[in-house]
């Protein structure tokens, strides 16, 4: 066991601790777009030449929609922004007529894959808060538990978390790490 393993292991727990603090910040960002949703209705979007990409959330619900312009029309400039707000926070699914081909809408839940004018592409998908909340919380909940666990339990690695009972060795087997020392890691039964 080496030590690019080592760095391996290093590199990945930084990456999920990353991941980690985003999806943290969007399930705050999100709980708070929940209960602001029901005052106003907003949507925010970019603009890259034909395309153009929004967020929006009115009721509990947020929106992600994609539209691409038809290659006739005049491109935008890149990186414009619109936004625009409405009093009320009525439902985004509201405006979904299921009876619509390519249209569909159930339990705060949604879609429209859609031409309005010819040419044109439009693609919106609607969620629920109520479902995007638990989704965002999944891995900050590991992570704390895995640093909860780490505390707790000597007997593991440092880096990788692999369990060192019995270990006297001086180095993690799974990882290559360095352990705090063979006699640290002695079953508890047989110190006695
Ligand atoms: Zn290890």
């Amino acid at each position: 066991m080496g030590k690019g393993k080592a760095r391996i292991f290093a590199i990945r727990r930084r990456l999920a601790t990353f991941l980690s603090a985003l999806s943290l910040a969007l399930c705050v960002a999100t709980a708070i777009v929940w209960v602001w949703s029901y005052m106003w209705q907003d949507g925010v979007r970019v603009s890259a030449g034909l395309l153009t990409t929004g967020v929006g959330f009115g009721g509990g619900q947020v929106a992600i929609t994609a539209i691409i312009e038809a290659p006739s029309s005049s491109r935008r400039p890149n990186g414009h922004i619109d936004w625009d707000q409405r009093p009320g926070g009525a439902a985004i699914t509201d405006a979904i007529d299921s009876d619509q081909p390519g249209q569909w809408a159930k339990l705060g839940f949604g879609y429209i894959w859609d031409s309005p004018t010819f040419g044109t592409r439009m693609f919106a998908i609607v969620v629920p808060c109520w479902f995007v909340l638990p989704v965002l919380a999944i891995l900050p909940a590991l992570t704390v538990r895995r640093i909860l666990r780490r505390k707790h339990d000597s007997g593991s690695c440092g880096n990788c978390g692999y369990d060192l009972t019995g270990n006297t060795s001086g180095t993690c087997p799974e990882c290559g790490t360095k352990t705090k020392g063979a006699a640290a890691y002695a079953p508890a039964n047989e110190a006695m």
